[in-house]
């Protein structure tokens, strides 16, 4: 029997909101932020053959629809509250939402994330969530923060992603265990929002690696009215087999290939020891990777202080 609209939401995703004066059911939820903060609002749309392939594992989809915004929230420093979901579907497969739903919960929950109104349509498959948050103003971490001689900041490897794209385009036969690794990276991306609200008063700026290090960087630095710089030889290696690292554009890959969902920011040198501290105390491996110098635009220096000549492809808007 085909569920309409109604039985689809009651179903799968009508939970309690204890943190929403009203929740899901009415024409439009409604919260109240805490007194003296401030919402801190995105939104992330995926859509079937531009951001996942279709036939993609629903569990998965559920997860990384919401990890993306979960880590727009992370790269603000503000710590998530509530959300709202809009669902394309082709059609309403109870098995499908099923999981999706389970997906998407199993992080809501892990981030005191609330579900709390929505919508579903019928077309081709495609998920929008708006995420909101609460940040102390004055705390967020904006992009345009950034000072001259500021260090450089990655929360952890990147190009996992990107290389697990190019498997599944047949472009890359990597071994079992380096192919799962990229492909949970991929489908299930971890959104670092405990470093984010960590990093409150202490980086500069920050970013989320949504679109590949060199430009989200690079976003950094035009905001900051300032030049990036980062050393080829201080990105943290991927913990994979290390023949992979002759893989080729194995390093275009950790520079530009997106995905990724780590933070990148900027902090003054003498807040390397608090940094380190951190990166302890969250089990996160913060690596510094370059500074922030006078001038414009992202270089990348290989072992020998030389730039690197990168392939214009992904590095398009780089400054
Ligand atoms: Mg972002």
């Amino acid at each position: 029997m085909p569920l309409d609209e109604f039985d689809l939401i009651r179903r799968y995703f009508t939970r309690a909101t204890p943190g929403a004066a009203l929740g899901i059911g009415d024409d439009a939820a409604l919260i109240a932020p805490a007194a003296g903060l401030q919402l801190a609002v995105a939104a992330d749309t995926m859509v079937e053959g531009r951001h996942f392939f279709a036939g993609a594992d629903p569990y998965s989809l559920g997860w990384k629809s919401l990890a993306v915004n979960l880590s727009d929230m992370a790269a603000m420093g503000a710590a998530p509250r509530w959300f709202t979901l809009c669902l394309t579907l082709p059609a309403a497969d109870a098995g499908w939402l099923a999981d999706y739903a389970r997906g998407l919960f199993a992080l809501a929950d892990a981030h005191g994330a609330e579900l709390i109104g929505g919508d579903t349509t019928s077309g081709l498959l495609a998920m929008s969530i708006q995420i909101l948050g609460e940040v102390e103003p004055g705390q967020a971490l904006r992009r345009d923060g950034a000072r001259d001689g500021d260090d450089v900041w990655l929360s952890g490897p990147t190009g996992a992603a990107a290389l697990a794209v190019r498997q599944r385009y047949g472009e890359l036969a990597l071994a079992a265990a380096d192919l799962a690794h990229c492909a949970e990276r991929l489908d299930r991306p971890v959104p670092r929002v405990a470093l984010g609200r960590a990093l409150r008063g202490l980086a500069s700026a920050a970013i989320d690696v949504s679109d590949g290090l060199a430009a989200d960087l690079g976003h950094i630095a035009r905001a900051s009215g300032l030049a990036a710089e980062i050393e080829l030889a201080l990105l943290p290696q991927l913990p994979l087999d290390p023949a992979v690292q002759a893989v080729p554009g194995y390093d275009l890959a950790r520079l530009a290939g997106g995905d990724d969902y780590e933070l990148c920011f900027t902090a003054a040198p003498a807040e390397r020891a608090r940094i380190a501290a951190l990166g302890a105390e969250l089990a996160l491996p913060l690596a510094r990777i370059g500074a922030m110098r006078a001038g414009r635009g992202v270089t990348v220096r290989d072992a020998a202080g030389q730039p690197l000549a990168l392939p214009r492809a992904g590095f398009n808007h780089f400054d």
